[in-house]
Parts: structure tokens; sequence; C-alpha cells
């Protein structure tokens, strides 16, 4: 039987999206009930600015709470060399930079064009490199607005192929595809996956991180399983929305992609009853935001779970 990597990004992605801050003691409870409902891997946080990010304050603390964790594989986001130092002193296991295909999008984001971000990622894989093997964190670059962006439009599959294998050149493990803005279609990922690969290697695109903000997040899931892609990024309850469509999903739903995936009979690892359980979570630590997913309205089907034949 396949069995897909479900990756949770809600406590980094979802909350660096919304105003207001998850109290510490609620972000640890939640990242504790999803490890517990067998989600194999979290993003547990940012480690930019605080004053940048005060939605992320204590990301370190959170790391090393998720590192005691038995089984869970943690996970942080690093903007910069600074902040992979960082990640590497809490003892993260997978860093993860984000590496903006629109160079408009990378320049008002980070203030680095595509040649700088180049650089950071060299100096980042250096750092990684002094460390002795068994320390050493798992380096991806997430390919950001891989499939489109707000500002620039169309971005270039060739220029997605030629600075993937930058990245990799430049010593990252292996490249993740984001659909940061939502534009992604079935037919994009399909072709976009097979160009990336076909450069730089069956074994170094294994990610997927999508969004719904249009509808099409699950039906792009499976475009990606297709293509042999084995991780895919997902937020519980879709939280966060999106910044560009009030109202819209941002993250694909992490209770829907496991429902997706187990209906399919694709084993993810995850209990998902459990997991349905954790949303009550978020709502009480933010009451009143908006959450999305249609598994966790409609609930599980009658004999849902049972052995097919
Ligand atoms: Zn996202």
């Amino acid at each position: 039987m396949t069995r897909i990597h479900i990756s949770e990004v809600g406590p980094r992605d979802g909350l660096q999206s919304i105003k207001r801050t998850m109290p510490l003691e609620a972000r640890k409870a939640w990242i504790a009930a999803e490890a517990a409902a067998g989600v194999p891997e979290i993003e547990v946080g940012s480690l930019g600015p605080a004053s940048l990010l005060p939605q992320m304050a204590g990301a370190e603390e959170l790391i090393a709470f998720a590192r005691s964790i038995e089984g869970l594989d943690v996970a942080a986001l690093v903007p910069n060399r600074k902040g992979a130092q960082r990640a590497i002193e809490a003892g993260a296991q997978k860093i993860s930079i984000p590496f903006s295909m629109s160079e408009t999008h990378s320049l008002k984001n980070v203030r680095k064009n595509h040649s700088e971000m180049i650089a950071e990622i060299r100096s980042i894989a250096a750092l990684l490199d002094a460390l002795p093997a068994q320390t050493r964190p798992h380096f991806e670059v997430g390919l950001a607005t891989a499939f489109g962006c707000t500002l620039e439009g169309t971005v270039s599959e060739d220029a997605v192929v030629r600075l993937a294998a930058a990245a990799i050149e430049a010593g990252a493990i292996e490249v993740g595809l984001s659909d940061t803005t939502g534009y992604a279609n079935p037919a994009q990922v399909k072709r976009l996956v097979r160009k990336v690969k076909a450069a730089i290697g069956n074994d170094k695109l294994n990610t997927l991180h999508l969004h719904n903000t249009r509808g099409l997040g699950l039906a792009n899931v499976l475009a990606g399983l297709e293509e042999g892609i084995t991780t895919f990024d997902a937020s519980l309850g879709g939280l966060g929305g999106c910044p560009f469509a009030p109202g819209a999903s941002g993250n694909i739903v992490t209770e829907d992609l496991v429902f997706m995936l187990q209906a399919m009979g694709i084993e993810t690892g995850i209990d998902l009853e459990k997991l349905l359980k954790v949303r009550q979570i978020i709502i009480d630590a933010l009451p009143g935001e908006p959450l999305y997913g249609f598994t966790p309205d409609a609930g599980l089907p009658l004999g849902f779970g049972a052995t097919a034949q």
C-alpha cells in the first residue's frame, strides 16, 4: 500500500497569516494533539525577526517542546541564515527556506533578488555541512509562487526549472513546489512536477505545498500523487485563510486531505477521528477565527475505515 507523508503547517503558515496571536500553551496543545493523532511532521514556527512576526514569538520554545514528542519530525521555516542558525540551535530536524520564483515577490517579501537568495541558500548549506551528520537537519527549499504570482502574473516554467536546479546546486537537499497564490491547476501541477524532476532528479522533488483558494487544492493533490509526489503540506481547518481572497481558504485543509487519501486506500498513519477533534483546540484558543473544510462539517461516512473489499 502506498504511504503518503503529511506535513502539518498550520502552527506556522496558518498562524502567521492571521492577526491574532495564539498563546504558546495553546500552540503546544495543538502540536501535541496532532502528533497524538499520528501526524508525522509539523512545521511549528518561523524564525524571522520577532518585530515582523509577533505571531511566531516563542518558536524556539515550540521546537524544543515538539522535539520532546516521540516520533514527531519537527520542521521550522527560516527566512535566512540567521533564522537557520536559530532553528539549528533549537533542535529543528527540518528547515525550509522560501525562495520566490517571482523576483518581484522575492524583492517585496525578503528584499532579495534571485542571486542574493541563491547566495543565502549556499550559506545555509555551508552552515549545515559544518555540523556532524547525525545532528544535521534536512534542508528543503520551498519554491514559492511556482504556479503564478499576484504581482507578476504568469511565472515561467523554464525559470522554475532553472531556479530549482540552482537551489540544488547551492546545497539544498530537496526542493518543494509551493502554490503560494492558489493559481495552480492539475494539468500545470503534472507538467511542472515532471519538468522539475527531469531537471534535478526524481528524489529531489517530493513535496507540494498547495492552496485551495479557487477550490482546486485536492484536485492538485491528485495530480501530484500521479506524478509520484509523496509529501503534502496542509493546515488544520485551513487556518489562515487566503490574504488575497477574503473568505477563501488558503492552505489545503488537513482533515479533507487525510479523508481523501484514506478513502482512496492510501495510508497516512493518521487517526482521522482523533484528528477531527484537534480542531476544538483552535476554536477555543481563537474564538471566531474562520476555519474551513468539508469533512469536519459532514462527518465521516458510515462504514468509513472498515476494510474495503
Ligand atoms: Zn501556504
